[in-house]
Order: C-alpha cells, then structure tokens, then sequence
C-alpha cells in the first residue's frame, strides 16, 4: 500500500509529539503578536506563548468558536499582511460569512496533505481522477484538485451537476477514481441505470467521499453498485478545507494529519477532556498554518480517536467518521446522546430505517428516556409474540449502543407526532417543562 510522505505519516509518536510541541509554540507567538483576538483572550487570562512548556499545556487555552470567525469578518483573524494571501475561500458561518486565508506556503502544505490522502485511498500518477465537487469559493473543489495534480493523477475538473456528462466523461475519459459527496454519487448511480449504463464496464476504481456525514451502510452500497472501493475522509474550511484526515484502503477510521493539527476530543458540555475512543467533540488546533491560525477551534462534529498503530504503517491518529454535530446532542441522566445513532441502530436490526422518535421526561429528579417506533400494521395488530421479542432485542440493541436503556413503545405507522419535537426525532419534556 503506497504511502505519500513516509517521514511524516509513520513518524515515531514520540518525534511527532516534539515536532507539535515545537510548531505550537512558534504558532502561539505567531498569532499572539499578529492577531489582536487571541492576544486579547490570552491576556485575559494572563497567559503568554513562553507558558507552553508542554503540549498539555494546550488546555488551558480557551477555545475558538465558529461565532469568533464570523464576528472576525472578513480578515480580522489573519495573522499575515494581505499582500502575503495568494488565496481566499469563503464559507456560511454562524451570523457572516468565514473568509480564510492562505499564503503560498499554506496551499503548498495543502496539496500536500490532499496528496497523502489521495495516496491513502488509493490513488496514484497512473489515475484519471474525477473531482465532481464544487469548484468556487469553498474549499471542495480546488483542494482536491490540486493535490490530485500534485500526485501526478490527470485530473478531471467537472465539478457538480449535469450528471449526465459527468457519466458520459467517466465512460469515455476512462476515469478511475471519483471524488464527490456521498449523496451526488448516489445520484451518479441512479443515472447511469437510467442511461442503461452497466457500472462493471466502467474503469472506475477508488471513490472518495468528503463533504457530508454518511454511514457503513452508505459505502457497501456505493461499493456493490460501483464496484469500487470507497474511502471516506475529513476536511472543514476554517481549518484549510479537505486534507484534515482521510481513510486509507483497510477503512478503520481516517488518518489526521497530526503533525499540521492537533487534535482533542472533549465533553460538548464541559469542554473537558476525553479518553481516546469516547464520542465527543473535535477540536482541532492548526500548527503550520500562516495566514489563518486557529487555536483550539470547536468544529461541532463528533466523533472518537483511535491510537492504535494501524496495519498500513502510518502511526497518525485515526478519527472515526462524523456521528453527529453537538447541536443534535441530547443529555440523557448525564450521557450524550446522539439521536442519529439511534436511527442507526434500528437500521441494523430491522435492516430498514422505520420512523421513530426519542422522548426524553424528568421524574422525581430522574430523566426517563422512551423510544417510539412505527412498526408495520400487520405487526402491530396480529403478532404479539413477536412484537414482545422485537422489543426486547431493540431495548437490548440500543442500550448497548448508547449507554441508556430506553423504555421501547411500538406504535402503528404514521402516528408519531412531530409538532412537539424540539430538535429532529426528539421531543425533550424536560426543555418544554421548563
Ligand atoms: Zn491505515
């Protein structure tokens, strides 16, 4: 399996903690003497970059949230002189628009990192690679184009929409690996069946979906369809874009590129650190970054880290895909709970996803969490034996998965009431009580 930068990617955890440690303090001076937002939080809390001693020392640096950058706009948070951007990209922020930088050096790190992700999933200089992402102002496109290009690949730049000559282009181009998001390649698929086109004679090899979250169950359908390998991987724009983390071809969780980013999982709740391979939210921290450095930045999305060495050599930490935003999260008797999970769960069990809903009370001081499931009509009425065992598999099921066992309520088809909910699939009487 092919590797882009040996060095880096299979570096010893030691040298890769010392090489963070000495990257985070040139960054912390960086951004304490050029951006007046950060020197004001640190001397806040009287804090100065020469305080660094360990890279531990990280927490006690306050995080960076999605409403700074916007409050920022458009280049309060860059830490270099205009004249040293070469390129801006923008994305939808919290009340304004983020606008981030890059330097020369900055797009060089970044094709850089697309490489080694590029190179994860698959791809190499004899590939004809597809990028079906936006081309334009975020960051998709032009990110994996360039280090498409800087891999060697042909790189096709056909961006999104008129499907039809995206299907066309794979056929005649010969494309071997296809970038794009998840939903667009399912809508890839649907026309090739209508334009009567069997995906087995295609050249297609490798896809590579960014962009939004998706499930296992997501990729074993691209994968039968296309008969392809597809790998997931992980950018934001604040950050730089796609080039944060990627899988590589064994599928067991995307490779972050640590010596750029540090990374921390916390408690959305508490901001406290969490154990490796607990859920909670990312955090990351850029370490080479020249025109947009960001400390301790809350990305929302969470997820669960995995140390353990892989078995394709590189020794980066490995992120588990997206499983939610922190804005979905429930607290349920002190548990985060992603209700999105939950869907996946019943998924599992009933090989379909049936519509359901969590209804989260408090009793005598005691949250009580039911779920309701709609269940065919023939079940609800007729089988009782088997509705009493259905029940007692998804109690189990589900209890195991999220760490709080649900009182199951089966009910017919079409009769959950959605007017009451207070987020997507919930309904918190504790919020509505208060
Ligand atoms: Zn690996």
């Amino acid at each position: 399996m092919n590797i882009w930068d040996q060095e880096y990617e299979c570096m010893s955890r030691d040298e890769l903690g010392q090489l963070q440690l000495e990257r985070l303090q040139a960054t912390l001076n960086r951004v304490y003497r050029n951006v007046s937002f950060y020197r004001k939080k640190f001397d806040t809390i009287g804090f100065e970059p020469e305080d660094l001693v360990e890279l531990n020392d990280l927490q006690k640096l306050p995080f960076t949230c999605s409403r700074d950058l916007s409050d920022g706009y458009p280049y309060d948070l860059f830490a270099v002189p205009l004249r040293e951007v070469v390129r801006v990209h923008s994305s939808s922020g919290t009340t304004k628009p983020v606008v981030v930088g890059y330097t020369r050096q900055d797009l060089k790190h970044w094709s850089e990192l697309v490489a080694r992700i590029l190179t994860a999933g698959g791809v190499t200089a004899d590939d004809v690679v597809q990028v079906s992402l936006n081309y334009g102002l975020l960051t998709g496109g032009l990110g994996l184009h360039y280090g498409a290009e800087l891999v060697g690949a042909s790189v096709l730049p056909t961006s999104v929409g008129r499907t039809e000559r995206q299907v066309t282009i794979m056929q005649d181009y010969r494309t071997t690996a296809l970038v794009a998001t998840p939903s667009y390649v399912f809508i890839i698929a649907e026309r090739m069946k209508k334009m009567g086109i069997d995906a087995k004679t295609l050249t297609l090899k490798y896809v590579m979906l960014a962009g939004e979250p998706w499930t296992e169950e997501m990729r074993q359908e691209i994968e039968d369809r296309l008969y392809v390998k597809a790998t997931d991987n992980y950018g934001l724009s604040e950050i730089m874009g796609p080039g944060v983390a990627g899988e590589c071809l064994y599928q067991a969780g995307m490779h972050l590129n640590e010596d750029h980013f540090i990374v921390e999982v916390v408690d959305p709740e508490t901001g406290k650190r969490m154990e490796a391979g607990e859920v909670g939210e990312l955090i990351i921290t850029t370490i080479t970054k020249e025109a947009f450095p960001l400390i301790r930045f809350r990305t929302g999305d969470l997820c669960s880290l995995e140390y353990q060495p892989c078995q394709c050599g590189r020794t980066l930490v490995r992120m588990s895909r997206v499983l939610g935003r922190t804005d979905q999260v429930i607290i349920v008797k002190g548990i985060n709970i992603i209700p999105s999970r939950v869907g996946d769960i019943l998924e599992e069990i009933q090989g379909i996803r049936p519509p359901c809903q969590l209804v989260v009370e408090r009793a005598d001081y005691l949250d009580r969490l039911t779920l309701l499931v709609e269940v065919s009509e023939d079940l609800f009425f007729d089988k009782m034996g088997e509705q009493r065992s259905l029940v007692d598999t998804i109690r189990e099921k589900v209890a195991g998965g999220i760490g709080v066992t649900p009182r199951i309520q089966l009910v017919e088809s079409g009769s959950i009431n959605r007017e009451e909910e207070t987020a997507p699939g919930v309904v918190d009487r504790r919020k509505l009580s208060q």
